[in-house]
Formats: structure tokens, C-alpha cells, sequence
């Protein structure tokens, strides 16, 4: 009579040789890849060498009206789409999950509730067909989208420095091998993202307000106001906390915000439509220049002459301009890359270690950056 047990170490036989018969033909992987870490449900499949087969995102418009992502209703949307979005995916990429080779899903860090519903979806699906998963961090996920081979692109190889500014992290990261990334520097209150949106709510505009303010932008002055770039040292004499700031390749942004709120505030309602423009030019050329500094900075520290740029952020003309004059080798990937998007997770699995069935059952997700050498 069989052994209750027999039929879990069977399983577990099948999904360890499929991971062997994986790794032994590179070229055939096809791996199933799965983000909601924030406000889009994402899932992709990429073939070994980084080959996009399909990159599926459905983008939550519903927490516009709330002007800012609501985590609770962001899961609740996820656990809607995300049987839709997978399978798109996988019609997208003609294929099926018999032919799936192994699942790549965020495990954090980000919202914990959104995070749960890739991870939960992730797992049953790799455990009803006996695959492999493998839990990626969302930040290589984002530094992984260089390894994607694109028809008009090809591979970033290390070593570079990735700049990552979204809606929810800026991260200065070194890249020196595909399966792993020294974080250089990161933010010590807001995204960089956070304060587009912030900045462009005070000035009466949309959310997400990065693309509304930097059309605002365009009509405006960049040097009518002065606002303050952290880390830039402008005197000698600067308190000491901001010569220690100096001196780390982190960023800040509410210092930023704050000034922008007290001169929105210092205007009348008529000035304020008067100098809408200004405003938004003087605000983008700060987080901007605040961002390129610390880029700037890295790049002579480390020596190292290749950049590339993502996140949401990443989107940004200006930010593009000026990074361009560093005379860096740059990489830029496309838009739907550069913001969330499952394909990155699934170029990020194809550098990492899988786990065999049923060992990934048990994992957790995580929501901030403190788990993620765990
Ligand atoms: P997240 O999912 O963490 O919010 P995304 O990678 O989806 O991040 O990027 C969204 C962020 O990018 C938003 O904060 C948005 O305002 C910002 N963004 C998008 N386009 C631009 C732009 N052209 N200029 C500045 N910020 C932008
Ligand atoms: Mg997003």
C-alpha cells in the first residue's frame, strides 16, 4: 500500500528533475513571471535569453479618484484581474502551463496585501503543476529589465549603476554580476515618484501627476524659483547634518515638497494660475537635479562609466537629458519595462536559484526593503 508520504516525495522528485532538466536546456526555459506589488497586476512570459514572449499589466485606474493608491482596494482589484492577466499572458505568448518551466513572482517589498495575491497565485499554480518558483526582490526585478533582449535593444550587461526612481523606491544600485545588486543609496523619506505626485497635486493637478507636471513643465521657467537640492552643498557652514547628508549618495525629497508647499502657499490664487508654470519647472529641475547629482557622484566614486535608468521616473525628458550629459554609456529601456511589470521579474528568475516544490509553500511575502538580504 502506498505511504501517505510517497505521493509528496514523488512530487517533489518531479519538480527537482524538472528544475535539473531546466538548467541542462538554458535555451528552452520558459518561465511564467508575476508582479502586484503596488497598483498593477502584472504577468509575463520571457524565454531564456531574455526574449519577451508577452508582458501583460493591468494598470488599477480606480485609485485616481483617491489620489494615491489604496492598498486595500489595490489586493482587492488584484484578486479580480489576476486569472485574466495570466491568462492573456500566456495566450500572448503561445503558450501553456504544461509548457511553463518555471513561476517568478515579487515577493516583496511593497504593499503586503498586494504582494499576497501574486505570491498565493504563484504558488498554487506551481504546485498544481509541480514547477519550480522563484521569489524575486521587486528592486532586481526593476535592475533586470536591462537583461531583457529586445528587437531594438540589446542586453545591458554589468557591470553598471541603475538608477531606479518609481512611485514607491529610488534606489541607486551597483550592478556587477546579474544575480545580485549593492544598494549605493536610497531615500530617506519620499519616492521620487511620491514627490512628482505630491508636487503635482499642489498645483491642482491629476494623479499620477508626474506626466500632468511635466507638461506643466515645459511652459515654465526652471530658474523662476529657487528650491532646495538636498545634498548639494552650497555654502560652507551648512549644518552638520546636512554636510554629513553631503557626504552619503542618499536622497531626500521633503525638503523639496516643503518649499514647494510654502511658496504655492505665499501666492494668491491669481499669482498661483499665473505661476503654475514656473512652479512646475522650478520643481521638476530640483528632484531632477537631485537625482543626477547623486548619479554623478557614483559614477566617479565607482569608477564605472555604464548607467541605466528605471522606474516610472524614468520616463521623464528631462531626467533622460540630463543623465545623457554625463558621458555614461546609457541604457534606457523602453516605457513598459521601465515601470512595473512582470517581464523584469521573470529576467530576474532566469539569474536566480529556484526552489523545488514543496519547499517555497512556506514563504512569506515582505513589505519593506529590511527582509531582503533574508
Ligand atoms: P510605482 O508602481 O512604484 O508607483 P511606477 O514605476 O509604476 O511606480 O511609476 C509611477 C511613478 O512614476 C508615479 O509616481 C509617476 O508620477 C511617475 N512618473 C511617470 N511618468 C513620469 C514623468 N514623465 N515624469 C516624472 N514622473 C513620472
Ligand atoms: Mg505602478
Amino acid at each position: 500500500m502506498a505511504h501517505p508520504g510517497d505521493a509528496r516525495r514523488d512530487a517533489c522528485r518531479r519538480s527537482e528533475r524538472r528544475l535539473g532538466v531546466s538548467a541542462r536546456n538554458a535555451e528552452r526555459r520558459l518561465v511564467l513571471g508575476i508582479e502586484t506589488s503596488c497598483d498593477d497586476t502584472c504577468a509575463a512570459v520571457v524565454q531564456s535569453g531574455g526574449v519577451v514572449r508577452s508582458n501583460v499589466v493591468s494598470s488599477q485606474l480606480v485609485h485616481e479618484r483617491f489620489g494615491g493608491v489604496v492598498p486595500e482596494v489595490a489586493s482587492r482589484h488584484h484578486l479580480e484581474l489576476i486569472n485574466l492577466v495570466l491568462a492573456r499572458a500566456l495566450e500572448e505568448g503561445a503558450t501553456d502551463l504544461g509548457e511553463v518551466d518555471l513561476v517568478a513572482v515579487t515577493r516583496g517589498p511593497g504593499l503586503i496585501g498586494a504582494l499576497l495575491v501574486g505570491l498565493s497565485t504563484a504558488k498554487a499554480l506551481a504546485a498544481s503543476h509541480m514547477l519550480p518558483l522563484v521569489p524575486v526582490d521587486h528592486l532586481h526585478g526593476h535592475v533586470a529589465a536591462n537583461f531583457l533582449a529586445l528587437a531594438e535593444l540589446e542586453p545591458f550587461d554589468p557591470p553598471f549603476l541603475c538608477l531606479i526612481a518609481s512611485g514607491g523606491h529610488t534606489l541607486l544600485a551597483d550592478v556587477r554580476e546579474r544575480d545580485r545588486f549593492g544598494v549605493l543609496g536610497t531615500t530617506l523619506d519620499d519616492a521620487a515618484g511620491e514627490a512628482f505626485d505630491k508636487g503635482a497635486r499642489m498645483l491642482g493637478l491629476g494623479f499620477p501627476g508626474g506626466p500632468a507636471l511635466e507638461r506643466l513643465a515645459q511652459e515654465g521657467d526652471e530658474h523662476a524659483f529657487e528650491l532646495p537640492v538636498p545634498g548639494r552643498r552650497k555654502r560652507p557652514g551648512a549644518g552638520v547634518a546636512r554636510e554629513a547628508f553631503a557626504r552619503t549618495l542618499d536622497f531626500s525629497f521633503a525638503g523639496i515638497k516643503t518649499a514647494l508647499w510654502q511658496r504655492v502657499n505665499a501666492l494668491s490664487d491669481d499669482e498661483l494660475q499665473a505661476r503654475r508654470a514656473d512652479l512646475a519647472a522650478s520643481y521638476q529641475a530640483a528632484i531632477v537635479e537631485a537625482l543626477v547629482l547623486r548619479v554623478r557622484q557614483a559614477l566617479e566614486a565607482s569608477g564605472i562609466d555604464r548607467l541605466a535608468i528605471g522606474g516610472g521616473v524614468a520616463a521623464n525628458g528631462l531626467l533622460r537629458e540630463r543623465v545623457s550629459e554625463l558621458g555614461a554609456t546609457l541604457h534606457v529601456p523602453p516605457r513598459a519595462l521601465c515601470t512595473d511589470n512582470a517581464a523584469m521579474i521573470a529576467a530576474a528568475a532566469l539569474e536566480l536559484p529556484a526552489l523545488a516544490y514543496p519547499d517555497y509553500l512556506s514563504i512569506d511575502a515582505f513589505a519593506g526593503a529590511e527582509l531582503r538580504a533574508a
